[in-house]
């Protein structure tokens, strides 16, 4: 029987193991994969939006004029979602 090495302890699990049976990490290496990816792409939406948010927070100070809260708004969801987003990562990889 193939064995793989768990990413988490290091601990030799069999490739057909639902789990490692030291830490009980998921071995389904494909589901985890797949759902990682997403939450990248996630991620990357958002680090946009907030850069947006802040690209257009910076052009408005320059410009001495008063921040409109579309910006705001776009910085706010940027920061909220990229947090949420890496709270959902770390929840994952727990
Ligand atoms: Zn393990």
């Amino acid at each position: 029987m193939p064995l793989t090495t768990c990413p988490d302890c290091e601990h030799s699990v069999s490739d057909q193991a639902p789990a490692c049976p030291q830490c009980g990490r998921p071995m389904t290496a494909q589901t985890t994969e797949r759902t990682s990816k997403s939450l990248k792409a996630q991620l990357l939406v958002f680090v946009l939006v907030l850069c947006s948010g802040l690209l257009g927070t910076c052009i408005t100070i320059m410009d001495g004029e008063t921040l409109h809260w579309f910006w705001v708004v776009l910085l706010a969801c940027g920061a909220i979602g990229y947090l949420a987003t890496q709270v959902s990562i770390w929840w994952e990889h727990d």
